[in-house]
């Protein structure tokens, strides 16, 4: 059974030639999933060779227009394009208010049915999503704005045990996140800056990439992906030398990178 992540952005809030921002396709036994959705996502899926049509389900972390401003074009291409399957948006509260209010003003509409999961809550996890091929269960983070993680379990067809991938970006160093995110199989953690910029990451509430290893170290990840990588390294090997001295088990995200899943 397939289960892969495609990275359509790994950089973080400056997209560059080289990293856009915030995006990339989950592929569940063929069920496609976007998590974040930044300005030019549209244009990453169809440079990746993916069906814009086939995505039914988008996943917004937080509401950071690196991570969020693709969304309205993306929905309007997809009117465009002729599209009546519905799609379902999991979003922080206020997404929707964004959306429609900007279709209202613009004389832009969508004719397909839009299913909203809005969610708003101060602690805890909860289910926000779930069909015959995974269910997702979000859960609040630390971040300068409401922000979400999110696990992400395939349904497994047969005697395997379920492989978990778990999504937190962006979010700063707290060991809070660690029941949420223990023993998944891949690690998806933003890692924003060098170690020697502890202090600006606490400031801004990001990860570095020291931090990032520590938490997955901690939660006993299987693997880890670094992603939102900061626009000003331009070797971020660096980056991720100083997660693996915490964690070896670590890869770095490029763009049009795809990984498995693996147990
Ligand atoms: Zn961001
Ligand atoms: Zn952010």
């Amino acid at each position: 059974m397939n289960f892969f992540t495609t990275i359509l952005g790994s950089g973080a809030a400056l997209p560059t030639g080289n990293r856009r921002c915030a995006a990339q396709v989950l592929n569940i036994n063929g069920f496609k999933l976007l998590l974040d959705c930044a300005e030019g996502t549209q244009d990453r899926i169809r440079y990746n060779h993916l069906r814009l049509q086939s995505i039914n389900t988008v996943i917004i972390s937080h509401l950071h227009g690196d991570h969020f401003f693709g969304l309205p074009g993306l929905l309007s291409t997809m009117h465009l394009c002729g599209r009546t399957e519905p799609m379902t948006v999991v979003a922080p509260r206020g997404a929707r208010e964004v959306i429609e209010t900007t279709f209202a003003l613009t004389g832009n509409h969508i004719e397909y049915p839009i299913e909203w999961v809005e969610m708003d809550f101060a602690e805890g996890e909860q289910r926000v999503f779930e069909n015959s091929r995974c269910i997702v269960d979000a859960f609040p983070i630390v971040h300068t704005v409401p922000t979400y993680g999110f696990r992400i379990t395939e349904v497994p067809r047969g005697v395997n045990p379920a492989r978990v991938y778990a999504y937190c970006c962006d979010t700063a160093y707290t060991e809070s996140l660690l029941p949420h995110i223990s023993g998944v199989h891949l690690l998806c953690l933003e890692s924003t800056f060098a170690n020697d910029l502890a202090e600006l990451a606490e400031t801004r509430q990001h990860l570095t990439a020291g931090q990032a290893g520590r938490l997955a170290r901690l939660a006993d990840a299987g693997q880890l992906l670094l992603t939102h990588i900061s626009a000003r390294y331009r070797e971020p090997e660096l980056l991720l030398q100083q997660a693996m001295e915490e964690f070896p088990n670590t890869i770095l995200a490029a763009d049009g990178m795809r990984i498995e899943i693996k147990r």
